[in-house]
């Protein structure tokens, strides 16, 4: 029987949280709120900041935290990012009772202060009911939400646990078991400028030829476990010019690292193709096009099978609370992705946060105590 989770400490908790402004690449106030917190109230082991900041550009590194615990258990690591999306200036927020929203005017910062606030509410409990616990570590990134820039600078020697659990989606009982991997990519298209009034025959225009890249090339899910897009276009610089450049970016995610190389690759030899393909319609054009190309690896897949030690741990632990938890896949990247890159086997939790990255965001209450509640028999199974 595990000892109660306390609503009242953990409401109160999430709001103070909620109300720290935490904008990604200033998150420094809130870090500092919570070193303090928990070296006054948590006993930790250690706390330590890395040296971050200056690759990821936040006023404050990346924070981990360790507790020590029952050495014959295996450790556990929890992640959470301190930064929340815009707009995120003077959150304040509304609670019925039940739910947690903001004012209206800012997201509430559920994602990711629900899951900081329920770890927390967790060292707590353990605590003040000297339950024995597994080494505990918390992860306190910065920088998720543009790009897992805190979780791409870690420093992974900081960390010693080798398993752990990033609290970071939607759902309640719901454990992310795959994520895609993804590439991003830039590329530029050049065509050839001319005024378009007076020698339209000597140009070649770069918005044409990426038109007819684009009229056929395949979009969106591009099989079970693959999606691609183009978010970005930018060419032209007068409606007098014929442009001479096009830049588009995108990007390519699967679960496959074959196909996720195979589509990425595919996207360029279109391109590539339009260029080798362009024929002088007038043999007046000053040039030829031309084309290049940037992929950067963006992050890597997340797969853990069903029998994998982390998994059949937090299963056991749902069980114990006579639940049991669906395990899904997800089709976006977070922190869990570069974690399991570096060979730290990470899956995420849903929180029961909802319409994160919008001004309707919200929680409950009952659903923030359900989660630590199996934090709780985690740690203590
Ligand atoms: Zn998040």
């Amino acid at each position: 029987m595990l000892p109660p989770v306390n609503p009242q400490r953990l409401a109160d908790t999430f709001v103070t949280l909620c109300e720290i402004d935490s904008p990604s690449r200033s998150e420094g106030r809130l870090a500092a709120h919570l070193i303090a917190l928990i070296r006054d109230q948590l006993q930790p082991e250690a706390i330590y900041e890395d040296g971050s900041a200056s690759g990821t550009g936040s006023d404050t590194g990346n924070i981990v935290v360790r507790f020590g615990g029952d050495a014959q258990r295996e450790p556990l690591f929890f992640i959470t990012h301190l930064d929340t999306v815009t707009p995120c200036e003077g959150v304040r927020v509304r609670f019925d009772g039940m739910v947690f929203t903001s004012a209206g005017d800012t997201i509430l910062g559920a994602d990711d202060k629900a899951g900081i606030a329920m770890l927390l509410e967790m060292m707590r409990v353990l605590r003040d009911a000297g339950l024995p616990h597994c080494p505990i570590e918390l992860v306190f990134t910065t920088c998720e939400e543009i790009g897992l820039l805190g979780a791409k600078h870690l420093d992974y020697q900081m960390i010693r646990s080798r398993m752990g659990l990033a609290l970071d989606s939607a759902g309640i009982d719901l454990l992310v078991v795959g994520a895609p991997a993804a590439n991003r990519f830039q590329l530029e298209l050049r065509g050839v400028a001319a005024h378009a009034g007076l020698h339209p025959e000597q140009g070649l225009s770069a918005i044409k030829l990426a038109g007819q890249a684009l009229a056929d090339l395949p979009l969106g899910r591009l099989d079970a476990e693959s999606t691609a897009n183009l978010g970005l276009i930018n060419g032209g610089t007068a409606t007098n010019i014929i442009p001479d450049r096009v830049v588009i970016h995108g990007e390519v995610r699967s679960h496959s690292a074959a196909k996720l190389a195979a589509h990425t690759e595919s996207i360029r030899l279109r391109f590539q193709q339009i260029v080798a393909d362009w024929q002088d319609p007038t043999g007046l054009v000053a040039g030829h096009p031309s084309f290049s190309w940037h992929v950067d690896p963006e992050y890597p897949a997340v797969h853990l099978s069903s029998s994998s030690p982390l998994v059949a741990r937090l299963d056991l632990a749902a069980q114990r609370l006579n639940r049991s938890l669906r395990h899904t896949v997800s089709g976006g990247g977070s922190d869990a992705n570069i974690l399991n890159g570096y060979g730290l086997a990470t899956a995420i939790l849903g929180i029961g946060m909802t319409k994160v990255h919008t001004t309707d965001e919200f929680i409950a209450l009952n659903d923030m105590v359900r989660t630590t509640e199996l934090l709780l028999s985690l740690v203590t199974s």
